[in-house]
């Protein structure tokens, strides 16, 4: 069998697309723009790089984008006294704290701190619980929402199939899973979690249908482990070194995708693949919170 690229540059310039359309008609009915305020601690250079290409899709898609730079030797009260003036904010309607912060801010403060009508990430306590209730109206974290776009739109349904979540993260492999399984047209999968304490891995994934790899760990998951026609869609982001790459290192998956691809039936590459879409969920989030502004009676 040759799997069928699942792309992920494809559909997610598709979502982007409908996105754009959506801020444009927010802006010619109710005369307000969307607006995504991104906050970075720190010169960490890949955070540095996530965060340049958010503002840059924003201004590509007529959302408005705020990006706010603080040293790396910022006090937390410092952070959360800005957090608490954009929450304070009515033009801003999306607040994202590039993960991670440096070591002497605590993570879990931030994330409570921002108000969650505004949580486009996803991560506040109260929108993670909505989500894992089944209501998928509000905000959704956004790598796991973008997977399943992914199937969604490459015509696989979930339901009534074994599928494997790689990773228990709390910011992809917990709620993927919650996602796959839920009680609704998106979900009802059945779902095994594997972590680092999983005994016979290969257990669960030689009998998945469809396996969500999020671990970290560069082609982890090799074909001798995947069943023939599985789904697979590779998460994980990981440079390694190459000295025949320009910059002497280039990105792979945590799937093997030499030896997975040719068993597989659908597959995503790296890059090009989970990446683009987890950026496009994100701006949709940030609709979601501007039109959800708008309901509640937001008029600037
Ligand atoms: P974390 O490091 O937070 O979590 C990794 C998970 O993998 C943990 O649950 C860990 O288990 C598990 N794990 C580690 N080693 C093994 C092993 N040998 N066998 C089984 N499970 C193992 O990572 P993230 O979830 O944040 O990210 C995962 C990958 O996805 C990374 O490559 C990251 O760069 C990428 N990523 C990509 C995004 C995108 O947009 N494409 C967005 C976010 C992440 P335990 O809990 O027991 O420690």
């Amino acid at each position: 069998m040759s799997a069928n690229l699942i792309s992920g540059n494809e559909i997610s310039a598709s979502v982007n697309h409908e996105t754009a359309a959506e801020a444009a008609s927010i802006a010619a009915e109710y005369g307000i723009q969307p607006a995504l305020a991104v906050i970075l601690v720190g010169e960490d250079p890949a955070s540095q790089v996530y965060v340049n290409r958010k503002a840059k899709k924003c201004v590509e898609l007529g959302i408005r984008s705020e990006k706010i730079v603080l040293p790396a030797d910022t006090q937390e009260s410092e952070l959360l006294a800005v957090i608490a003036r954009l929450n304070a904010d009515p033009s801003i309607h999306g607040i994202l704290v590039q993960s991670p912060v440096p070591k002497h801010i605590d993570e879990q403060k931030v994330v409570l701190a921002i108000d969650p009508t505004k949580d486009v990430d996803c991560f506040h306590p109260m929108n993670v619980g909505r989500m894992m209730l089944g209501d998928f109206s509000g905000f959704l974290p956004c790598t796991p929402w973008g997977v399943i776009t992914m199937l969604q739109r490459s015509g696989i349904s979930p339901a009534g199939k074994k599928a494997v979540v790689l990773g228990r993260s709390n910011i992809v492999g917990k709620p993927m899973a919650a996602m796959l399984s839920a009680n609704n047209e998106l979900g009802n999968a059945t779902v095994a979690t594997c972590h680092s304490r999983t005994k016979d891995l290969e257990f669960y994934t030689k009998n998945a249908d469809i396996i969500v790899a999020a671990i970290g760990i560069p082609n982890f998951l090799k074909g001798d482990q995947v069943s023939e026609g599985a789904v697979i869609i590779d998460v994980g982001i990981n440079r390694i070194a190459d000295s025949a790459a320009k910059n002497g290192c280039r990105l792979v998956g945590d799937v093997d995708f030499e030896s997975v691809a040719p068993k597989a039936s659908y597959i995503t590459p790296v890059p090009g693949g989970v990446g683009p879409m987890t950026i496009a969920m994100l701006m949709k989030n940030t609709i979601r919170a501007c039109k959800a502004a708008i309901a509640r009676g937001q008029t600037k």
